[in-house]
């Protein structure tokens, strides 16, 4: 199933101007239990190699960090993402979290992102982790109907969801993401509006908006397959998009990218970083980093990342066109677009004459435009946005 979304509100320009300095990604590999619908490498109950895997993580650190490219730059965003980060305990985020306040030059009140899944943390860790220095929350609610996440396989209940953003509110945090998913087997338009009404009236600071997406080799791809499962028709998921944008612009909330909306402070920065295919650094099994064009992949494998001294990246340099491409595609997602300008100043490569009568076939068709120097996805364009970026990657 494709991403399909809805009418682009404006552009501004907080979103627009290619990041400084460097993103840290810590991919934390473990879950609870697997999402029926999940695709990601994650591995689940293995305890026993948390701190292995901690102890991992500081050795790339401390090997990163003796890089000159790399202290050569600042570090704005740190994002811990996975897999469930939350399962970690606070105590072996904290130090995790030290150890990349101690080891590179990061900007004074830094952007610092924690993925967390409901039933997985209580109010005891998130006050920790909000002392230790995390200052943006992501949830992983997915659904606030109990029917719902049973069939997504997740291990929460909507309760658990409500409470978690209640914790991290008395915990101090002021930057709180929700990510929720729509499309979901036998969802009406009406439940994805309680869902998303349970959603905002929680008052979170940024929501990312998910279709259900059907992956290869997943429990629910093979249920999917058999027929025991029935997802909403097309014209259904469509007037659910719609809906969205109407519910959460009346919050006070705005699209900013295909799946993102936030009030106007709060986008998610680190995010940002990599729409504009800028350079981060990403650690931990999975892992991929973009730095001075070259892309440098961490083994997937977590039993093979955990051992001591052991090659665990892969290194592979995209040319000056490739990179241009991916750079034009990422920064087609975001509802401003990518200015012409800067394209052309990165990579000495015009645009518009590169793609030719593709750009003017994609024009003709109402899907992208150029306005005010920015190509960028019409409203058309967003709701085809993955058929569009097919045709310029
Ligand atoms: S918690 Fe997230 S990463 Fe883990 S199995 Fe579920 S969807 Fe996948």
């Amino acid at each position: 199933m494709s991403v399909r979304s809805c009418v682009p509100s404006l552009a501004d320009s907080a979103t627009n101007t290619l990041p400084s300095g460097l993103g840290l990604y810590i991919h934390v590999p473990f879950c609870l239990q697997k999402c029926l619908y999940c695709s990601f490498y994650s591995v689940t109950n293995q305890p026993d190699l948390y701190n292995r895997y901690a102890a991992a993580v500081k050795e790339q650190i401390l090997r990163f960090a003796e890089r000159s490219d790399i202290q050569a730059q600042q570090v704005h965003t740190i994002f811990f993402g996975g897999g469930t980060p939350s399962i970690l305990g606070s105590d072996l985020l904290t130090r995790l979290l030290k150890n990349c306040f101690l080891n590179f030059d990061c900007a004074p009140g830094l952007e610092t992102s924690l993925e967390v899944n409901p039933a997985t943390v209580d109010q005891a860790a998130l006050h920790e982790l909000r002392r230790a220095g995390f200052n943006r929350i992501s949830i992983g609610v997915q659904s606030f109907d109990d029917r719902e996440l049973e069939v997504l396989g997740r291990v929460h209940s909507a309760a658990d969801g409500i409470r978690t953003v209640q914790m991290a509110r008395r915990a101090g945090f002021s930057n709180i993401n929700l990510d929720l998913m729509y499309g979901l087997p036998d969802q009406d338009k009406h439940k994805w509006q309680e869902s998303l009404q349970q959603a905002l009236s929680l008052q979170p600071e940024h929501l990312s908006l998910y279709e259900l997406t059907m992956e290869g080799n997943t429990p629910f791809a093979q249920r999917y397959d058999r027929g025991e499962l029935r997802l909403p028709e097309e014209e259904v998921v469509l007037a659910m998009v719609a809906t969205t944008e109407e519910m959460v612009t009346a919050a006070g909330l705005h699209r900013y990218e295909i799946s993102n909306y936030a009030r106007p402070d709060r986008k998610c920065s680190h995010n940002i970083n990599y729409w504009h295919n800028a350079s981060w650094l990403g650690l931990g099994p999975g892992a991929v980093s973009s730095l001075n064009g070259c892309k440098i992949k961490t083994i997937s494998d977590v039993e093979c990342f955990c051992q001591p001294g052991a090659n665990k990246e892969e290194r592979e340099t995209l040319d000056n066109e490739a990179a241009f491409r991916e750079t034009v595609v990422m920064g087609l997602r975001m509802i401003g677009g990518i200015g012409l300008e800067e394209l052309e100043k990165r990579f000495a490569i015009n645009a518009i004459s590169y793609y030719g009568t593709t750009l003017d076939r994609l024009i003709a068709h109402n899907l992208v435009t150029i306005e005010e120097g920015r190509l960028r996805l019409t409203g058309q364009g967003l709701l085809l946005a993955n058929t569009v970026m097919a045709e310029l990657v």
